[in-house]
């Protein structure tokens, strides 16, 4: 039996000790944990990379601590607007959603669309009607707000200021957070997946994208490389086409997971002022979760026996 591997990001930023309390840090720990276990059980039982990482997006989908699913940032409008992928490395097998209002588990959309639609990529209303057609659990709109979150857009609305998760209003670096969540593993078949799933950025235009529902920017997994979430200023990381250069540099320079990650979120991003991290695993079962930012929500378990959750350097 191969080694397998399950990892897990609620997003990363400017996240200092001295700004979390105690009671919040521990709520973001078990976050964390709840679903790295609901990944993890899926793996122990020999299923596969694919529904470990479903199943434990989900799990931070429905936290509202979290920027994804229910507690998703306000966008212009004072709407909730959310982006998710999800792809298996086995046969490059891709689904992804963006702009959807009113879906639950965006990410169970995404899996929806790869499995029983001719498509990769829908957005909007399309989706909307896909997931109607489909049965995907719609939600209201009261489902998704967040007196926090809200508060944060009402600092901003009048502005053209579009924020990162938890900004201040003169998006101060010190306030910067991006509470997008994500999920990779590896089986014990030595499969790979990965999944991302975001509300994306505080007064957002409508219809912006982020790097999350993009194949390759957000988003990546291939067997003989890498999978990869990553969470962070979108539009750098579509720049940089983050994930897919991590399985680049893997592919083409021979390099580690680590190593490739590492260029990435230590060189390539911070040439652009991409502020953020990633999560990735091998085929290996090696994990890897770097960010060039204060902080990361991350956590990761390992049949090794491995395991943690941690949210600072
Ligand atoms: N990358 C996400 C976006 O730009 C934000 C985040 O990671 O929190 O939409």
């Amino acid at each position: 039996m191969a080694k397998f591997t399950i990892a897990v990001h609620g997003g990363a930023g400017t996240i200092l000790r001295e700004e979390l309390t105690p009671e919040m840090e521990r709520q973001y720990l078990q976050g964390l944990d709840e679903a790295i276990e609901a990944g993890y059980r899926v793996l122990t039982e020999g299923g596969k990379a694919m529904d470990a990482v479903m199943a434990a997006t989900v799990v931070l989908e429905d936290n509202i601590l979290f920027n994804a699913g229910k507690g998703s940032v306000f966008n212009k409008e004072g709407g909730h607007e959310m982006d998710a992928a999800i792809m298996e490395g086995e046969h490059l097998e891709a689904g992804a959603v963006a702009c959807v209002h009113n879906i639950r588990n965006p990410i169970c959309l995404a899996y929806e669309v790869m499995r029983n639609s001719p498509h990769v990529f829908l957005s909007g209303k399309s989706a909307e009607a896909f997931a109607r057609a489909h049965h995907v659990k719609m939600e209201p709109d009261s489902y998704f707000y967040s007196e926090f979150r809200h508060q944060q857009w009402l600092a901003v609305k009048d502005s053209d200021e579009y924020l990162i998760d938890h900004s201040a209003i003169d998006a101060d670096a010190r306030d910067r957070k991006f509470g997008t969540v994500g999920a990779v593993a590896v089986d014990q078949q030595g499969n790979t997946a990965a999944a991302t799933s975001t509300g994306g950025m505080t007064n957002k235009q409508f219809g912006r994208i982020g790097d999350s529902p993009v194949i390759g920017a957000g988003t990546y997994a291939n067997n003989r490389t890498c999978a990869i979430s990553a969470t962070g200023h979108g539009e750098m990381f579509l720049r940089a086409v983050a994930a897919y250069d991590v399985s680049c540099l893997m592919e083409y320079k021979g390099m580690s997971l680590e190593q490739a990650m590492g260029v990435v979120v230590n060189q390539k991003l911070p040439a652009l002022q991409g502020e953020g991290g990633m999560i990735g695993v091998d085929a290996q079962g090696n994990f890897s979760m770097i960010f060039n930012s204060a902080g990361m929500y991350r956590g990761v378990r390992c049949s090794d026996g491995y395991r943690e959750t941690s949210i600072y350097r």
